[in-house]
């Protein structure tokens, strides 16, 4: 299959910003600039901001996703948010092992793993991050992260379930630095985690899995990043925080 055939999804990734009152304001700014898009557009907001988002969301084409769920429906796990409950607000994706999760809040490919098939059993679809931290850039050693956070991060996940991931390739000295990858660096690493996934499930669904680029990716980049063979989509961070800018990324996935 080739990259015509495959789903491009913009999702913005909100981190903590926006209150509820802000989240209204930018959604409502967002919705017609966004309305004829050729790609598949998701927000991916606070938790706080969910209930606005399905709100104002509601008969477009914008989805929402969380930014964070739990692997488990309920129990004492204070501070934590069950997918299911997620599913039931009508929140469609959820963004799991964000690189600000790995480094502040203690996610481990393990954890990724949980949550995954978590999210994937409620019915949600999980935008799952990889990626390499800069020292390891450095030390040639991308290939090797990749490996390892694919194998425990998608531990005992099934073929079937692989068509409803996403997977977010974030370097992670991209990620709000300013820093971009270079077209061909993105289009390497997302080709490399395409092959990761024919190893294991077969060229058909590596061939159909939907594969993001995220770090710094904004109106200015997006065309470059977007025209490469692997990169199906972007996970946008600083930029989905400004409707036009977002649009301009959302207008940049033809
Ligand atoms: C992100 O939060 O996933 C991200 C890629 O952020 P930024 O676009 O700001 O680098």
């Amino acid at each position: 299959m080739n990259k015509a055939k495959r789903d491009v999804v913009i999702a913005g990734n909100w981190k903590m910003n926006k209150s509820p009152a802000e989240a209204k304001e930018l959604i409502t700014a967002l919705k017609p600039l966004v309305a004829d898009a050729d790609c598949k557009v998701v927000i991916c907001v606070p938790y706080t901001d969910l209930f606005v988002a399905v709100e104002e969301t509601k008969g477009t084409n914008i989805k929402v996703g969380a930014e964070n769920c739990h692997w488990e429906k309920s129990g004492a796990f204070t501070g934590e948010i069950a997918p299911q409950w997620l599913k039931e607000m009508g929140v469609e994706y959820c963004v799991i092992g964000h690189s600000e999760r790995r480094q502040y809040f203690g996610e481990t490919d393990k954890t990724v793993n949980l949550r995954t098939k978590a999210a994937l059993e409620a019915g949600l679809k999980p935008i799952v991050c990889v990626g390499e931290l800069k020292e390891e850039r450095l030390a040639d050693k991308t290939h090797e992260v990749l490996d390892t956070q694919m194998a425990g991060g998608f531990d005992g996940i099934t073929a079937e379930q692989m068509a409803d991931i996403i997977i977010a390739y974030e370097p992670v000295w991209a990620i709000g630095t300013g820093l971009t990858a270079t077209d061909e660096q993105a289009n390497e690493a997302c080709a490399y985690i395409r092959s990761i996934i024919a190893a294991k499930y077969g060229q058909a669904v590596a061939d159909a899995a939907v594969i993001q680029y995220g770090g710094s990716m904004n109106d200015a980049n997006a065309a470059g990043l977007l025209a490469q063979t692997d990169v199906d989509g972007g996970l946008i961070g600083g930029a989905s925080l400004v409707a036009d800018k977002f649009a301009k990324v959302v207008a940049a996935a033809k």
